[in-house]
């Protein structure tokens, strides 16, 4: 069939602007992902490998968020690279700060390919000497530990590796710990007197159900030439997802937090029923093959208190019994009731009997105390876009955060 032109046919319509929000990013990308996408838009093959390099320099040493403040790229390559790519931060839609230091931060990302836009918390605790930050690795959680509120609530999505970054950027931002603007190019922000000294992966999500983008967040959060935290300051908490566990070992190689608080697999398969899949023995394999442990690299096992449920001496006891040969320290998290569940948090002096009797057998045992209740995220609370999520979302992200911060050395 002859195609008739048509002079009455309207004209194609104007290609859409590509709202700087949808436009891809790059951060949070490998330095091959990048050098992909580089070439992808024209970088000559030649000249790829060096614009990486200065990429990543200006994106994790000096944390520019606008391409115009990349002093030493020509104009002509910083127009190219603002036509097809952001390096946007996420949105602050709100910001609190406790009067005892805490901070957070209620950030909103766009739906970049990934999904619906999210809104999440990232909660900033400082310390004596140091401070620590708490990242999320999903909104929602798709396992349901009774005890925790988030337990309740679906798996809204994963967030992409981006996301996961830029938590630990924007928080750099706000707590001036990237160099000035005005320091020359090639400047090293130093690693004494960090604000964000530690990251736990203690927020909201379980890490290891998104490992490739936990993971490509975290190496770079590592990387030497970059944002150059110690892979010793950065901890992972974990449900216990066995095979993944092995992998965070040999291809991430941070220090590794396991929710415990269980010694037995009949009430662990109650508190945390993914321990139905992955029982106590192959958990506590995982954990003793995790590599690079000793008295100064131990695993942390976090263990909620949960009144008349796990917190008797003979729980302590086998506790012990369990961690035999393990080096290992021990978090006692205070149950953070909510509203609905049945379990209430144990006497205090019990807490510490509890306690007493686990640094009697030769364990670090701190029992961790909330901080930032005055603004209502004793260390965060998720707020959503809908009403519904706002609720179930603050609740169950107040609990967990509460529980969460202070992580290892
Ligand atoms: N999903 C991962 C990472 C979240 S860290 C994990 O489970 O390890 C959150 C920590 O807070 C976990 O140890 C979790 O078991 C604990 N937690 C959850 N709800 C809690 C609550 N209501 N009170 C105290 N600790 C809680
Ligand atoms: Fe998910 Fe961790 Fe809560 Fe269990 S404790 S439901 S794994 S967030």
């Amino acid at each position: 069939m002859t195609d008739i032109l048509s002079l009455d046919r309207p004209a194609r319509p104007a290609a859409r602007p590509v709202a700087l929000s949808e436009m891809p990013t790059l951060i949070g990308l490998t330095r091959e992902e990048m050098g992909k996408a580089l070439a992808e838009v024209g970088v000559a093959e030649r000249q790829v490998k060096m614009r990486v390099s200065q990429l990543w320099h200006w994106l994790y040493v000096r944390g520019v968020s606008d391409f115009d403040h990349m002093t030493n790229v020509s104009k002509d390559m910083r127009e190219m690279l603002k036509r097809h790519f952001t390096i946007a931060r996420p949105e602050i839609v709100d910001e609190q700060i406790s009067t005892d230091g805490t901070r957070k931060w209620l950030l909103r990302f766009p739906a970049r390919g990934a999904g619906r836009p999210v809104e999440i918390e990232t909660v900033y605790i400082p310390e004596e000497g140091r401070g620590t930050l708490c990242i999320s690795s999903q909104v929602g959680c798709t396992l349901t530990c009774s005890f925790c509120h988030t337990g309740t609530q679906k798996l809204v999505r994963n967030l992409t590796a981006e996301e996961i970054l830029s938590q630990l950027l924007l928080a750099r931002d706000r707590l001036g710990d990237f160099p000035d603007r005005d320091t020359p190019p090639g400047t090293i922000a130093p690693a004494e007197g960090r604000k964000v000294s530690n990251v736990v992966m203690m927020g909201m999500g379980e890490p290891l159900y998104n490992f490739e983008s936990v993971k490509t967040a975290l190496l770079i959060a590592t990387d030497g030439d970059g944002l150059s935290l110690s892979k010793r300051r950065v901890t992972l908490s974990t449900s216990g997802i066995v095979p993944e566990i092995y992998r965070t070992g040999a291809e991430i190689g941070v220090m590794l937090a396991i929710s415990l608080h269980a010694v037995r697999d009949d009430l662990r398969d109650m508190l945390v029923p993914i321990n139905k899949k992955y029982p106590l023995k192959d958990l506590m394999d995982a954990c003793r093959a995790y590599p690079g442990l000793s008295n100064a690299r131990r695993i942390t096992f976090e263990y909620v208190m949960l009144e008349g449920v796990n917190d008797s001496l003979e729980d302590a006891k086998e506790l012990v019994k369990l961690l035999k040969g393990v080096p290992a320290k021990i978090n006692l998290i205070p149950f953070n009731p909510w509203p609905g569940t049945n379990y209430q948090c144990s006497q205090w002096e019990q807490i510490e009997k509890f306690a007493d009797f686990i640094n009697a057998a030769g364990y670090a045992s701190p029992i961790r105390t909330p901080r930032g209740r005055d603004i209502l995220a004793a260390c965060g609370q998720l707020k959503s876009e809908s009403e519904r999520m706002r609720k179930v979302d603050r609740m169950a992200f107040e609990a967990m955060m509460i529980a969460n911060h202070g992580a290892d050395d």
